[in-house]
């Protein structure tokens, strides 16, 4: 038999130690945006049992029907890898009774989400979201809140002005089902001009045709019957509200009467935040309302908003940063004895919070040398048989190749005083 090389699953992707350093500043930069407006972190697990999702999501949507990774466990109970967060969120709300905290509860999550979608740039089958919602709220502020909170991320991360927010209200289940009919009646009478998925969708989840790409069926959909004038009066205040408030923010949007999101419990407000810079993979983050989901759910009927954030397709926008860490030294022992003495020193420099890398006393000078051109470092400290005898160390500074001894006993200090606050980890209080 050949030896096959064992590869990463189809979809998935490894995020390289040349990445980490933009994935982590997103994480962080979202960590400061959503604590600073009051949200609080919940870690639900990554697997629920089916139902939760079919239940929550909708029987009838694409990831319920074609896109869950569900299995069965060792007991024969159906489990499913979520494939988006709210819903967890939601049965954890109801679960621990968070319902009786002050409302609306506002709760955000981050973390890996998995889908069998046909995999291409810009979509995996295991990818990872932000997730942020508020819940036991349905004042259109909070809808005006919670894309507010999205267009501060995208602030801070120097992004907002490559991105446009779409809006939509969907209606709810007073208006949307005298809309659905009709548009289902106007997708009948032009089927001869949809393609095979839109007629599809046209008996099982008519709304989701809306969002077709394909060009011909385009200028059917363009002409199709708009949401926007069929919904409501409760609706149709609830929205125009919506729209006020993010007037006063000073958040510009584009009302786009054919966003419909993939999921089935968004009511009334729904948004996206799209680019032109990923190609087809345009969306980098959606939402919407949910009133009702957490009854449907067995919960209290609390009304809920929140929105999801594809962190791959941010980390693609994202410019590389400038530079990576680069230790502060290389402490180059010749001999065991010399290690022996350096040991502790670079225990010392990382208690203090400063990045350096120690040789093993068993290489040539030169090697070592040639080691710390490889990791860019600024100096080396040489420690050989006869600096050990004199009791000091060569510090070499690696640009201008010009080295000076220094007494053993101060080089920790030195090697501070050469920078290396700020460098590597946090600046410890000693040496602040
Ligand atoms: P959704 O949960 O479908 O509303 O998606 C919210 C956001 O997650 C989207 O706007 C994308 O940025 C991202 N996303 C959804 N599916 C994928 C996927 N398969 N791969 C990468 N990102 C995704």
């Amino acid at each position: 038999m050949p030896i096959v090389t064992i590869k990463a699953v189809r979809g998935v992707h490894d995020i390289l130690p040349a990445d980490t350093a933009r994935w982590q500043r997103l994480e962080a930069v979202s960590r400061q945006v959503f604590e600073a407006y009051g949200y609080k972190e919940i870690r639900p697990p990554i697997f629920e049992r089916t139902e939760l999702f079919a239940r929550g999501i909708g029987e009838v949507t694409d990831i319920v029907q074609k896109e869950m990774y569900t299995f069965e466990d060792r007991s024969g109970e159906s489990l499913t890898l979520r494939p988006e967060a709210t819903a967890s969120v939601l049965r954890a709300y109801v679960e621990h009774g968070l319902h009786v905290l002050a409302k609306p509860v506002r709760l955000y999550t981050v973390g890996p989400m998995f889908r069998y979608e046909r995999p291409q740039a810009g979509r995996y089958r295991q990818f990872h979201q932000l997730n942020l919602e508020a819940i036991g709220e349905n004042h259109p502020a909070l809808d005006a809140e919670v894309i507010g909170v999205l267009m501060e991320l995208f602030r801070r991360l120097g992004l907002a002005d490559r991105l446009t927010l779409s809006l939509n209200s969907i209606g709810d289940p007073a208006c949307r089902p005298a809309y659905r009919e009709k548009l289902v009646a106007y997708l009948r009478q032009n089927a001869g001009r949809l393609c095979g998925e839109c007629r599809e969708r046209t008996e099982r989840n008519p709304l989701r045709a809306l969002d077709c790409k394909k060009p011909d069926c385009q200028e059917v959909l363009d002409t199709a019957p708009s949401i926007l004038d069929a919904l409501c009066k409760e609706c149709g205040e609830h929205f125009a509200r919506v729209r006020q408030y993010l007037e006063a923010l000073s958040l510009p949007y584009v009302v786009t009467p054919r966003l419909v999101r993939g999921f089935d419990y968004y009511v009334r407000t729904t948004f996206e935040l799209l680019t032109g810079e990923l190609g087809a993979q345009n969306a980098v983050a959606g939402g919407g309302r949910y009133d009702g989901l957490v009854q449907l759910l067995d919960g209290p009927p609390d009304p809920g908003i929140g929105f999801a954030v594809g962190m791959e397709r941010v980390v693609l926008l994202l410019p590389p940063d400038a530079q990576d860490a680069v230790p502060l030294a290389l402490l180059i022992p010749l001999g065991d004895k010399a290690l022996v003495r350096l040991l502790p020193v670079a225990q010392a420099m990382r208690h203090s919070g400063v990045t350096v890398e120690v040789g093993y006393g068993v290489r040539k000078l030169r090697n070592e040398l040639d080691r710390a051109n490889r990791l860019k470092v600024p100096y080396v400290v040489i420690l050989g048989e006869s600096e050990l005898e004199k009791g000091e160390a060569l510090i070499r500074e690696m640009g201008s190749g010009t080295q000076r001894p220094v007494p053993l006993d101060r080089l920790e200090a030195e090697l501070i005083a050469l920078g290396g606050v700020g460098r590597g980890a946090e600046p410890p209080s000693e040496v602040r």
